[in-house]
């Protein structure tokens, strides 16, 4: 519901009233006593005595939360979370004002909002600090890491936030999210392959065009309107997962030019395997709807599966920035000379550098 004085239009006439009213029915305002327009005063108009209403349709700032089955088709997605949902709110404002209400999406909200506040203000750190000593195209890899990542968690805070406003709401605020996880994937791999392949000129212009062919690739499918249908959970899950797990072939040829040992050594593949694995657990956790499934109605609220993703993909951020800051100490090490890089792919004197 609403008052149209947040329109500008607190003193409006019979017809514009009947109008205003039809669109509060028509964004679900079911709170019959509210929808009466009320006469505000008398006056002439072309010589002819008309009312002049004030409606006083005014929103549900006391909403309550619903069970599953009480919800309109399109808000149903996990039939596992049984109630605490938020009904269709019908102002930006209630649904801004919702993140500080318990309910299912509250989790959702938090875990990347915070994650979206804690890596901006690192994001800014790094910058002014040690990046802003390092050449400009390892800038530009940390650059593209962190837009990738911090977009990422902006998009799905805000898609979880606003999404209950309505059905077209959703449906564009779900493209945003899935654009997010792409610039994630894409961010990434490409500041990753940068690394590894920073003398390696052929594998490296390859491996980086194919990141971005598949991401942009990704990012297509998933504005397509049936993409966020509930049905298609696993196969969003699939393409994500096999998007980002395409980072996979790079890094077995990484390790056949370094050997799998020194690799490890240099520090950057331990890192990327761990934050790999993050996002592994996490996507399965969201295809298989795990824990709920197993226990419906005990995690409406928090260890749902969506919020366990959330925390997954933060934590395989912060492990793919641990992994990008070991190969960038790397290259300070060998100081960006590539004919140390192969020497020491050949000869393996990264230990002793390291101790020198
Ligand atoms: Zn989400």
């Amino acid at each position: 519901m609403f008052d149209l004085k947040q329109n500008g239009n607190e003193n409006i006439t019979e017809t514009n009233a009947k109008a205003a009213v039809e669109a509060s029915l028509e964004k679900g305002n079911n709170d019959e006593s509210s929808k009466i327009p009320e006469v505000r005063y008398s006056t002439y108009y072309n010589g002819k005595k008309v009312n002049v209403y004030r409606v006083v349709v005014q929103p549900p700032n006391d909403w309550k939360t619903l069970p599953f089955n009480k919800l309109p088709d399109w808000l149903q997605d996990n039939e596992f979370l049984v109630k605490g949902y938020r009904p269709q709110l019908p102002s930006v404002s209630l649904c801004l004002r919702s993140i500080f209400r318990i309910h299912t999406e509250t989790g959702n909200i938090w875990t990347h909002l915070l994650g979206f506040i804690g890596l901006l203000i690192f994001a800014i750190y790094c910058f002014s600090v040690p990046l802003s000593q390092k050449t400009w195209q390892e800038q530009a890899v940390f650059g593209a890491f962190f837009a990738g990542a911090i977009t990422c968690l902006l998009f799905s805070s805000f898609f979880h936030t606003i999404y209950c406003y309505s059905f077209r709401v959703m449906k564009s605020s779900a493209k945003l999210d899935y654009l997010g996880i792409a610039t994630l994937v894409v961010g990434s791999n490409v500041s990753l392959i940068y690394y590894a392949f920073y003398c390696y000129t052929i594998p490296l212009i390859i491996y980086e065009t194919v990141a971005i062919v598949l991401g942009t690739a990704a990012a297509i499918v998933s504005l397509f309107d049936k993409f966020s249908e509930s049905k298609y959970r696993t196969f969003r899950a699939a393409l994500f997962g096999g998007v980002g797990g395409s980072g996979v072939v790079p890094l077995l040829h990484y390790c056949g030019i370094t050997g799998f040992y020194r690799a490890i050594e240099i520090g950057g593949i331990p890192w990327f395997l761990a934050s790999g694995l993050s996002y592994l657990v996490g996507v399965t956790l969201y295809a298989t709807r795990t824990p709920e499934r197993f226990f419906p109605g005990r995690c409406d609220i928090v260890f749902q599966s969506h919020q366990l993703f959330h925390v997954f993909v933060v934590v395989g951020a912060i492990l793919t920035y641990c992994s990008l800051n070991s190969y960038a100490d790397y290259h300070q090490l060998v100081g960006h000379n590539c004919s140390v890089v192969h020497s020491i792919f050949k000869n393996g004197f990264v230990t002793q550098l390291r101790r020198s």
